[in-house]
């Protein structure tokens, strides 16, 4: 008996079945454009093998001008359609099902040559695009139909068409970015008009047994956006078009409320895919934020939907679905929903990987091969990089040890999940906990280790981590000083008035931590919609609230403040760091740059600003927070080295600069792989 009965349960859609309710939904990798089509093969096989329902591929192009950036991938050329015949194939070999995404841009495709309903210019794109005469709309329909045929002949089981998330199709339905007065503007029902005839004709051309999927906007997040109404009549004239499966898009790329970052509560969707059931005849899809088997569980039991999409919590584990079929879900490596590897490299152009598995999308080139001869290994420091090789190595058949002085395993992450809106770090360290176990590795905890307890392993690996800088700044010994991790770890408490000192991640953190009072939003649905001003689309044009964004009012008066002369946040999370700036603007936080650290004492935080020292000010505060950023723990690697003793350095004992956990754990699991 499964504790998942709903999730694992087979979907018939007719001409085909589906082996249970998990979609892996749509993301752009990277991997199709580098063209090495045996390790996107690999990428989507493994998930094959990992008992994934069906997957959908990140979007291709239907056309030149439809691409989201000059060269996008799409199946132009009968090269392109062998090359993805590899892919189609090697995934039909581990039993999997895989769909083709047509993802046209629209304005939001990166390049002069954009095309739109309207000339309307997205504030997420330099490109203004062209408007569509009669016969470009036609243009567009047909090679998304085409798209669609040559999916086919690729030997894909579907098309998903993408009809949300602000994207071509999605610029036409709403008067936000459709100004036209031709048959396709007006009127929904023109408006409807791109996303019908789109479904019907890649319908005719793909084929009956033929997989398509639409995407639809349930919730636009921005003005003028759809009705619920009108969310219905398209989900019944999209059936009607043929379309086999409805899925579940959330908001526009240039919404300004998060839809899938950490801080977003589990599931935060799933009720708006629920307003949709009953309203049309075919299988629909909810997604969002789903990120453990228990969720997904619980979404379907409560009849939000008919399947379940998770598309990051597969990067993080591409055997998802086979381990919470064996009773193993505690196995199962969890998404954080941190962005850090996946989008955020989609965003500066590098391959999608994932922060807690480097594996992902690197399929064929970091591999975890059984040891040839088994070693005896020691590693120091808990934290992610530690964890991370004593796994890896641990998998590989090595005899491995971990030392740390702290009682328990986490290291930093253990200070992260303190930070409301970071709930997530949670289920990142019971994996850890959980995966030490089943790999057998040994924990001595609560004692701090020299060199000469190194005796008698054949590698030793030093992750001890970083310990903070020291800003020196003149009256830092003052009471009213304190560190982050102590803050954090709740070994001290703040006033009314607080100076946090650095603007990094940790920086942004501790400011939040310090304006938050009470139950987490992240943890609070309802908390959470109010804050950011989400609004059922049913009595709201778009979801949006009318009276706008309401946080709670701030816990305390908060200063963030960093020594460059720039504005705050610039390092941090490219799709994220915008909402830690919001979510710090919402509660009435003091961002300042270019300050000088002058002293401090009864009075306050005495700054000044600019080479020159201008403009003192005393900022009356009765608590300063140092997150001066950190420096190298070295003392063991020290010593080590002093006695000429080999050892691996990894993680912030390495490089204090810029580390994360991202970094930890990639070099973490790539040093196992090589011992
Ligand atoms: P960080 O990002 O390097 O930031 C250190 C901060 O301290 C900067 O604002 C820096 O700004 C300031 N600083 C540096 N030297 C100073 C000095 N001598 N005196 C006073 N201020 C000084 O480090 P962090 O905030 O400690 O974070 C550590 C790592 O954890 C980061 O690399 C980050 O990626 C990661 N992290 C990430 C997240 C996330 O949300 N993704 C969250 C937490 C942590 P100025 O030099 O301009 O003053
Ligand atoms: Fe999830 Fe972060 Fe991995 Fe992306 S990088 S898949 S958000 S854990």
């Amino acid at each position: 008996m499964t504790a998942y009965p709903h999730l694992l349960s087979p979907l018939d859609l007719g001409f085909t079945t589906l082996k249970n309710r998990v979609l892996m939904g749509s993301m752009h990798t990277g991997l199709e454009e580098t063209r090495d089509w045996n390790r996107v093969a690999e990428f989507y096989a493994e998930r094959a093998r990992g008992g994934v329902g069906l997957m959908v591929t990140g979007g291709m192009a239907p056309n030149r001008e439809g691409g989201v950036f000059p060269g996008a991938a799409g199946l132009f050329t009968p090269e392109d359609i062998a090359n993805h015949r590899i892919v189609t194939d090697r995934v039909h070999q581990a039993d999997g099902k895989i769909a083709m995404q047509i993802l046209h841009a629209g304005r939001y495709a990166y390049g002069p040559e954009c095309v739109s309903a309207s000339a309307i210019k997205s504030p997420i794109s330099p490109f203004p695009p062209k408007e569509l005469d009669e016969a470009g709309i036609q243009k567009q329909l047909d090679d998304i139909a085409t798209a669609a045929a040559r999916a086919r002949e690729a030997g894909y089981d579907g098309v998903e068409v993408m009809g949300s998330e602000g994207y071509f199709i999605n610029q036409f339905l709403v008067t936000h970015t459709n100004k036209r007065t031709d048959a396709w503007g007006g009127s929904y029902e023109n408006r409807m008009r791109v996303a019908i005839e789109a479904v019907r004709r890649a319908r005719q051309m793909a084929g009956d047994d033929f997989i398509i999927i639409y995407r639809l906007s349930m919730i636009d997040l921005v003005p003028n956006g759809s009705t619920f109404e009108e969310v219905v009549q398209l989900a019944r004239e999209v059936e009607k078009a043929g379309a086999t499966i409805i899925n579940t898009g959330i908001g526009w790329h240039e919404a300004r409320i998060p839809t899938i970052a950490t801080s977003v509560p589990r599931r935060a969707f799933a009720w708006v895919t629920k307003k949709l059931m009953g309203h049309v005849g075919i299988p629909v899809i909810t997604s969002n934020r789903i990120n453990t088997p228990e969720v997904a569980e619980q979404v379907l039991a409560e009849g939000c939907a008919d399947m379940v999409s998770l598309a990051r919590p597969m990067l993080a584990d591409a055997h998802f679905v086979a381990k919470a079929q064996a009773g193993k879900a505690p196995e199962i490596a969890p998404c954080i929903a941190c962005n850090q590897a996946c989008l955020d490299h989609t965003f500066s152009g590098k391959i999608s990987s994932c922060l807690v598995n480097p594996r992902a999308c690197f399929e064929t080139e970091l591999q975890l091969h059984p040891a040839q001869t088994p070693k005896n290994i020691a590693v120091v420091g808990a934290g992610p990089a530690g964890l991370s090789t004593a796994i890896a190595a641990a998998q590989r058949g090595h005899k491995v040890t971990v030392f740390d002085k702290d009682a328990h395993v986490g290291g930093q992450l253990n200070l992260a999940r303190q930070v409301p809106g970071k709930e997530e770090f949670h289920g990142l360290v019971a994996w850890f906990e959980t995966m030490l176990t089943s790999t057998g590795v040994t924990l001595r905890l609560g004692q701090a280790v020299g060199a000469e307890d190194m005796a008698g392993f054949d590698e030793v690996v030093v992750a001890t981590g970083v310990q903070p800088r020291d800003p020196q700044i003149p009256g830092q010994a003052h009471a009213k000083v304190i560190s982050y991790a102590d803050l954090l770890a709740g070994r001290a408490t703040a006033g009314q008035k607080v100076a946090v000192i650095g603007a990094g991640g940790i920086g942004f953190d501790v400011a939040e931590t310090l304006v938050h009072e009470g139950h987490s939003p992240s943890e609070d649905l309802p908390a959470w919609l109010r804050e950011w001003g989400v609004s059922d689309p049913g009595t709201h044009r778009g979801g949006l609230a009318p009276e706008g964004p309401q946080p709670a009012p701030a816990a305390r008066q908060v200063w963030l403040l960093q020594r460059k002369a720039q504005a705050l946040g610039k390092g941090l999370g490219k799709t994220t760091g915008w909402i830690h700036r919001s979510a710090l603007k919402m509660k009435g936080v003091t961002m300042m740059g270019g300050v000088n650290y002058e002293k401090i004492d009864d009075e306050g935080l005495h700054i000044s600003f600019g080479p020159s020292g201008e403009n003192p000010t005393i900022l009356p505060v009765d608590t300063v927070v140092l997150c001066a950023g950190q420096i190298s723990e070295r003392g063991l690697a020290d010593q080590l080295q002093a006695k000429g003793v080999a050892c691996h350095v990894i993680g912030g004992a390495d490089l204090a600069a810029e580390l994360d956990a991202k970094r930890a754990i990639d070099q973490g699991t790539r040093l196992a792989a090589t011992l």
